[in-house]
């Protein structure tokens, strides 16, 4: 088990392009240990998703997982999912505003994203996925793969007054958010 440091905003890394890697590469010991040390680095800091850029690495892989998680409590559960150079399109017109948070930024925000997308990825193995993914799962996909081209959730915030400490987003805004996001998750199913 290798945990990474997480690099925090004001890290040039967070802000380069992603590179994107070969078969050949996917498939190397050290894309692979890469990927490991991803998984490790995201559950022992209780992350719903972590990018290779946030352990200093600008290369185009993400990991996800959610199970019972204390930072996002709402959050459906998505099993542990590795994706690499994937793609995002939108499904449609369809946008709802989430209050994110991210393992490399002190605080959190409104954003808005699109609620059906579709993905096309390569599994750790290299093999072609192709899925489509909604609501609260959609945008945790889209917050983790802005991360690959060099973008935090903050640069989409669409109002800035939403920013907010941890501290004070559960003093001031959980309770309305948790209440307007469980009614979401339940429409859309994810
Ligand atoms: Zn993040």
């Amino acid at each position: 088990m290798a945990v990474g440091e997480i690099l925090a905003i004001g890290h040039p890394v967070l802000r380069q392009p992603g590179r994107v890697l070969s078969d050949a590469e996917i498939r190397s010991p050290d894309v692979q240990q890469l990927i490991d040390d991803l998984i490790d680095t995201m559950r022992a800091a209780n992350g719903a998703g972590i990018a290779a850029h946030q352990i200093g690495v600008p290369v185009r892989v993400t990991v996800m997982e959610v199970t019972h998680n204390p930072r996002y409590p709402y959050k459906p559960p998505i099993p542990l999912t590795v994706a690499i150079n994937p793609i995002i399109e939108p499904l449609d017109d369809d946008v709802v505003e989430i209050n994110e948070g991210c393992l490399s930024v002190p605080l959190r925000g409104n954003v808005l994203r699109h609620v059906n997308i579709r993905v096309r990825y390569q599994d750790r193995d290299g093999r072609p996925v192709d899925e489509v993914k909604r609501g609260l799962t959609a945008g945790t996909w889209q917050h983790e793969c802005d991360h690959l081209d060099g973008v935090l959730f903050i640069d989409r915030v669409t109002d800035p007054a939403t920013l907010a400490t941890w501290e004070q987003f559960d003093a001031h805004q959980r309770a309305a958010f948790v209440e307007r996001i469980t009614a979401f998750v339940a429409r859309v199913g994810s």
